[in-house]
C-alpha cells in the first residue's frame, strides 16, 4: 500500500479552521474559489479541501487515516476530479466543461459527495464559465466545486456570486524556511531562496529545483535595479542576455512585471502581500514612482509578451521594450 500521506498545510490556519468547523456543522460550500498569488499554496490546500469533505470522521476531518483520505492524497480517489487544461491560455475547453457536468450529475462511488477542482481557473474562458454557470448555480446536492485562481476579478460576476471566495497567503519567511528544511534543501540555498520569494513557498521550491527559475529570478531582480537607476545601458545588456532564449526571457519579463507591481503597491499604505523576487530592489523602484509611471511599465511588458506572441523577434522585442520603460 502505498505511504503517501495528505499534504501538510503551511499556514493559513484561519481558512483550514472555518472550512473544518463548516464541516462540522454540515455547511461546507458547494462552490469554493480559493485565490492568492501563484505558489502560495492553493492547489495544496484544495486537496485538503476534498479529503475534508470526504473523511469519514466528520469531526477531525481531514484525519489522514481513513480510506477516502488515503485515497485523496494518493490521487486516487474515484470521486474527486480535477479538470485538465486545455489551450494556449490554459483555460479548460467547452468539452471539458461538458464531461465534469455529466459526472457531478452521478453518484457517489465511494461515499457522500463528489469533488470537481478546477486548478488555476484564470484562463477559463466566458464560454467555459457559463457551461458551467447551471451546476454551480443549482449543483446537485452530492457535489462539489473548487477553483483555484489569482483574483476573484478572473471569473463572471454571475459565477462568483454562486461560490465562496477565500483568500490564501502566504506564510512568514520562518515558516517558509521551516518547510523547506523539511524537504531537505541546504541551508544557504534555503536562505537565498527565501531573500527572493518571502514566504511563497511554492516560488521557494521553484527556485530551489529549477536552475532557470533562478537564473530568471536573478536576471529580474538586476533589471528592476536597472530600472530604479534608469540605467538604460545595463537595462539593454541585461535584456538582450535573457532574449538568448524565449522561455528564457518570458519568466524574466513575468517576474519584471511583478517587480513593478510591488513597487506600485509599495507606494500604497497597507501590507500587500509582495510577488516580485527582490523586495529592496522594488523598495527602490518605488521611490517617486506614480501610479501613471508603473501603469507605462506594465504596459510596455504587455507589449513585449504580445510581441513575442506574435513571433516578432527577441532581440527587437527587448530593444523596443528598453526605450518603453525608460520613456515611461
Ligand atoms: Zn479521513
Amino acid at each position: 500500500m502505498s505511504t503517501q500521506k495528505l499534504p501538510a498545510v503551511c499556514g493559513n490556519a484561519q481558512l483550514l479552521s472555518e472550512l473544518q468547523i463548516m464541516r462540522r456543522q454540515n455547511h461546507l460550500p458547494h462552490a469554493l474559489l480559493l485565490h492568492g498569488a501563484q505558489g502560495c499554496g492553493k492547489k495544496l490546500i484544495a486537496k485538503w479541501f476534498a479529503a475534508l469533505v470526504l473523511c469519514e470522521d466528520a469531526e477531525h476531518a481531514p484525519c489522514g487515516c481513513c480510506k477516502n483520505c488515503r485515497l485523496v492524497a494518493e490521487d486516487a480517489h474515484p470521486d474527486v476530479m480535477t479538470a485538465e487544461h486545455s489551450g494556449k491560455r490554459g483555460g479548460f475547453s467547452v468539452e471539458t466543461v461538458r464531461e465534469i457536468r455529466r459526472e457531478a450529475a452521478v453518484l457517489p462511488n465511494n461515499g457522500d459527495m463528489r469533488v470537481f477542482i478546477f486548478p488555476d481557473a484564470d484562463g477559463m474562458s466566458i464560454q467555459a464559465q457559463n457551461a458551467l454557470l447551471k451546476s454551480v448555480e443549482e449543483p446537485p446536492a452530492h457535489s462539489c466545486f473548487v477553483f483555484t485562481a489569482g483574483t476573484v476579478g478572473v471569473l463572471l460576476p454571475t459565477l462568483l456570486s454562486r461560490m465562496t471566495a477565500k483568500a490564501v497567503f502566504p506564510v512568514t519567511p520562518g515558516e517558509c524556511s521551516e518547510a523547506l528544511l523539511k524537504r531537505d534543501y541546504p541551508d544557504a540555498d534555503i536562505r537565498a531562496a527565501v531573500a527572493r520569494f518571502g514566504g511563497n513557498i511554492g516560488k521557494c521550491i521553484a527556485y530551489l529545483s529549477d536552475e532557470s527559475v533562478r537564473q530568471s529570478a536573478d536576471d529580474a531582480a538586476a533589471l528592476s535595479a536597472a530600472l530604479a537607476e534608469r540605467n538604460e545601458y545595463e537595462l539593454l545588456r541585461l535584456l538582450t542576455a535573457a532574449a538568448s532564449d524565449k522561455e528564457r526571457l518570458t519568466r524574466t519579463l513575468e517576474l519584471l512585471d511583478a517587480q513593478v507591481r510591488d513597487a506600485a503597491v509599495l507606494t500604497l499604505e497597507g501590507d500587500f502581500p509582495r510577488l516580485g523576487c527582490d523586495r529592496s530592489a522594488a523598495e527602490t523602484l518605488s521611490a517617486g514612482l506614480t501610479p501613471r509611471r508603473a501603469m507605462r511599465m506594465h504596459g510596455a511588458i504587455q507589449e513585449a509578451f504580445a510581441d513575442l506572441d506574435g513571433n516578432v523577434s527577441a532581440v527587437l522585442t527587448v530593444t523596443a521594450l528598453c526605450t518603453a520603460l525608460c520613456d515611461a
